[in-house]
């Protein structure tokens, strides 16, 4: 049976997608069916795994708000067993159409009972915030990753997010779980990258990835590139540690 599993932390700049997109690359490249969807208007999952937002006329907006089917807005990407629902800019609007929609929290959900079964993991890449399109993602995923920056400030903002974690749990996902919490972008020559680390785990405990992504400028390269990292290189330390991640993925599932 598939696993969804929602990327999502409100705030920005924290490696959601960078995370999407490579832990669903590595995940394929290990031998697992992948549905990558992209529910950020910005659409920066979709061009990561090579998708031209341009030239799509068709996006996860036709699912979520006018109930089209979901294996008609399905696109297959060059990476073997990984595809894509992308994100355009239409999507934009979606957050405000979305309130005055009926079953407004439950339609993402709704419409991926007809292909869960057909993928062995679906990943969710969420937008910065905790509107209803995250709320949406959260409510049809079985656990949620989250990422979090070796920075200062890093557990900032941490409490509303498991507050509305709580809530979806409470009102409209029981079965909603914390996969874990993700440390990225660590700075291996700064002593603050280990406070942070340090903090996370006191908080979070056993719910914290081994597995932690430091910076890693090929990472911030493949975008450009519309490749994961696994395929634009995939020698690289950020490929290393996102295979690594896709493995703790799988024991966890
Ligand atoms: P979010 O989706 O949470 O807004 P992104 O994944 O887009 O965050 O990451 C924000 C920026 O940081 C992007 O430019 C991305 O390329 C870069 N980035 C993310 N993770 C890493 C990393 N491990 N090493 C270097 N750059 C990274
Ligand atoms: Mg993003």
């Amino acid at each position: 049976m598939g696993r969804i599993l929602a990327i999502a932390n409100q705030k920005g700049g924290v490696g959601k997608t960078t995370t999407s997109v490579n832990l669903s690359a590595c995940l394929a490249y290990l031998g697992k069916k992948v549905l990558l969807i992209d529910i950020d208007p910005q659409g920066n999952a979709t061009s990561g795994v090579g998708i031209n937002k341009g030239e799509t006329s068709s996006c996860i907006y036709d699912v979520i708000i006018d109930d089209e089917d979901v294996k008609n807005v399905i696109q297959q990407t060059k990476v073997e067993n990984l595809y894509v629902i992308p994100a355009t800019i239409s999507l934009a609007g979606a957050e405000i159409e979305l309130v005055s929609t009926i079953s407004r929290e439950v339609r993402l959900k709704h419409a991926l009972e007809e292909v869960k079964d057909d993928y062995d993991f679906i990943i969710i890449d969420c937008p910065p915030s905790l509107g209803l399109l995250t709320i949406n993602a959260l409510t049809a995923s079985d656990a949620v990753i989250i990422p979090v920056q070796c920075e200062y400030y890093a557990l900032e903002g941490l409490s509303q997010l498991l507050s509305t974690v709580r809530l979806v749990q409470k009102h409209l996902n029981p079965t909603l779980s914390i996969d874990g919490v993700l440390l990225t972008m660590l700075d291996a020559r700064t002593n603050l990258g280990i406070q942070v680390i340090e903090e996370v785990k006191k908080y979070f405990q056993d719910k914290v990835y081994k597995t932690i992504i430091p910076r890693n400028v090929r990472l911030s390269e493949a975008p450009s590139f519309g490749e994961p990292i696994i395929i634009y290189d995939p020698k690289s330390r950020g490929a290393e540690v996102y295979l690594e991640l896709a493995r703790e993925v799988v024991k966890n599932g």
